[in-house]
């Protein structure tokens, strides 16, 4: 499927490959379709909520939740965006409307909550766009402590300039394992194709940036890695019988894998690209 039937099966369809709550760690769930989701995390100060869901896929995330034994209306807490693409906030004013939870986003995107035309334009019909206020931005200098957890939130730029990943510990009561969970914020080259330029140097400096970023966090030792779009990370090949059994994500060597699948597509993109000096 390419990404607007991707896009429209999730808004508008979206009990098609609806994941329900999926364990992905000790107090960590996805949930959503298979092409995007929210990480939904239980602390004792409520739920936190990574990415904010597209506006038709609102009620499968509030369902969820119910399922889980939360009141998504009182019980969702914090919401902490990746970046202001559409497809990770179309649903926010459902959220902030029905839900209240406090809304954090990077400040070097803080116009685009206003401005449809930054947002990565979606076809109409797709979806629809609203404006809307976060309420906070992030501090990268210091972790987001609530309900017990301390939440690294690190800029990591190049899909947008306020890309933001989210790294934390969860703890299993059952077994005292201890897990470092990590989520980058968005890996799609799609903002660094050809046609986002003009110039070569233009070209040139939005992907070596995008690369430095990618060697800048390669190297983290993550436990399990998680995602809003599953597919950065082959997701649902992990995915068991056991929706609540989490153990099939544990592997240390998958953060690195996703950094190092997009590094070989940023090769294959600068090489064939028409900025490319050809021959010599
Ligand atoms: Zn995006
Ligand atoms: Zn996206």
């Amino acid at each position: 499927m390419t990404v607007d039937e991707l896009y429209g099966q999730a808004n508008h369809r979206p009990w098609e490959g609806a994941t329900g709550p999926l364990r992905v760690g000790p107090h960590t769930w996805f949930i959503g379709q298979t092409w995007i989701g929210v990480i939904v995390l239980e602390t004792k100060e409520g739920l936190v909520i990574i990415d904010a869901g597209l506006s038709g896929q609102m009620w499968h995330i509030f369902e969820s939740i119910r399922k889980l034994g939360y009141d998504p209306e009182h019980d969702i807490k914090l919401c902490l965006l990746s970046h202001c693409h559409m497809d990770h906030f179309s649903g926010i004013h459902i959220l902030q409307n029905y839900s209240h939870p406090v809304v954090y986003m990077s400040e070097i995107e803080k116009e685009w909550p206003y401005r449809e035309d930054l947002c990565n334009g979606i076809p109409a019909g797709l979806d629809y766009y609203m404006p809307f206020k976060p309420d906070r931005f992030f501090d990268y200098s210091r972790p987001l402590e609530f309900g017990g957890y301390s939440i690294e939130c690190v800029l990591t730029p190049g899909h947008t300039p306020g890309t933001t990943s989210f790294f934390f510990e969860d703890t299993d009561e059952d077994t005292g394992r201890t897990y470092t969970i990590g989520m980058h914020g968005g890996l799609g080259l799609n903002t660094v194709t050809d046609q986002n330029f003009e110039t070569a140097e233009e070209a040139s400096a939005a992907r070596a940036g995008f690369r430095q970023m990618l060697l800048d966090v390669r190297d983290r030792k993550v436990d399990i890695s998680i995602a809003n779009h599953p597919d950065n990370i082959h997701f649902f090949d992990r995915v068991t019988e056991n929706k609540k059994d989490y153990r099939s994500f544990i592997d240390g060597t998958v953060w690195a894998r996703q950094i190092d699948e997009k590094l070989a597509e940023l090769d294959a993109l600068e090489r064939d690209s028409r900025f490319a000096k050809k021959g010599n």
